[in-house]
């Protein structure tokens, strides 16, 4: 939630019904006219730089009871200008504006707003001019593309502590046109909304697709025997760089080795200082690496966060594969990589999921997600 800052000016109403109602604001001509400045400060106490994404009260809101974050209204300070009255600075901003669901709603008819998170907005090509009085706060929004298996975290689900907003849609508001297209991948075509649903990824190359977990169980989309071993190695073998599953199980059997210990142990062999044993190439990776990469790739805020664990279960696979075909070692710094980096694995190790996930399969490869 924004700081102690003291909400100050409504801001008139939204461009949505009617441009630029900002009492005051400059003519296009004078704007042109005004002096470029890179911030400016409301209230000694926040600063607002070009670039930034703000939050500003809702017209009607009451600065001193004001909303809570998910009703502010959401925008990016594009382009800052002051001009001189009575000797004082008086600066306005130029905001493209973030929609709300239920604004797009209003636009667009068939858009379902139900689909979207509680801290979702998509990003308008409608710009108003401003007063810097508008502004309360500096806020975190960040994009969301859903197909990106390495999308960074995004803190932004109603569970989070420290929210700010995502999009993962632009909108051209005179054309009323959403893209990419509001439709899910699931089965459903119907949009993951991250409060709500929980999702699984098939990874492979040409599948990339995310199913809701309800949506594959009414469906029966369930591997029907299979033990839990199983199951973890077929999790393990679903590559997210080829169509075809990695051959795990030509790792598990036992191969002599040269042991991993240093020093003169007995039986080592002409003063090298190395013994043989016989272990299986998957038996000498990390436990928590291998642990990881045999999670099913999920998201959803009951299953650890917006983005979920994909970007740290793709990674831990990638590292496996390359250590057991010889082509990398487990490198120095992969547990930042592949844990520390992902916060619904994190989350995942610290709590344990809400709920455990049944052995769906994937409805076109028929591989395990
Ligand atoms: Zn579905
Ligand atoms: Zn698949």
């Amino acid at each position: 939630m924004p700081r102690k800052h003291r909400f100050r000016l409504t801001m008139p109403k939204k461009s949505l019904v009617q441009r630029n109602r900002n009492a005051g604001a400059p003519s296009d001509a004078e704007w042109e006219r005004m002096e470029v400045i890179a911030a400016f400060q409301v209230d000694d106490e926040q600063k607002f730089k070009k670039g930034d994404f703000a939050i500003l009260l809702p017209d009607m809101a009451d600065p001193d009871n004001p909303p809570r974050l998910h009703e502010f209204w959401v925008g990016i300070l594009r382009d800052i200008r002051a001009r001189h009255i009575h000797g004082e600075n008086d600066v306005w901003v130029r905001v493209q504006w973030f929609y709300s669901p239920d604004d797009v709603k209003s636009l667009i008819k068939s858009f379902d707003a139900s689909t979207c998170g509680r801290y979702e907005r998509v990003l308008s090509d409608d710009f108003t001019i401003v007063s810097l009085t508008c502004f309360s706060d500096v806020i975190s929004v960040k994009e969301y593309v859903e197909s990106n298996i390495d999308q960074e975290d995004i803190y932004a689900c109603e569970r989070d502590q420290d929210t700010g907003f995502f999009y993962r849609y632009d909108l051209e508001h005179r054309a009323r046109t959403i893209n990419p297209k509001h439709i899910g991948t699931c089965l459903c075509s119907i949009p993951y909304n991250p409060d709500k649903d929980i999702m699984h990824l098939c990874p492979h190359p040409s599948c990339r697709r995310w199913y809701h977990r309800t949506c594959l169980v009414i469906r029966g989309s369930i591997e029907s025997k299979v033990t839990k071993r199983e199951r973890e190695d077929s999790l393990l073998s679903s590559s997210p760089d080829s169509d075809e599953p990695f051959p795990v199980a030509a790792y598990q059997h036992p191969v002599p080795m040269p042991s991993p210990k240093k020093g003169r142990g007995p039986g080592t062999g002409r003063g090298k200082g190395k013994s043989i044993v016989h272990v299986s190439p998957l038996a000498t990776l990390p436990e928590d690496l291998l642990e990881t990469a045999r999670l099913p790739i999920v998201k959803g805020a009951k299953v650890g966060g917006l983005v979920g664990n994909v970007r740290g279960v793709v990674a831990a696979r990638r590292i496996v594969y390359a250590a057991l075909e010889g082509r990398e070692p487990v490198p120095k710094g992969w547990r930042e990589k592949v844990i520390d980096g992902c916060k619904a694995i994190r989350e995942e190790a610290a709590y344990g999921w809400e709920d455990e996930a049944p052995p769906l399969k994937c409805p076109q490869c028929q591989g395990a997600i």
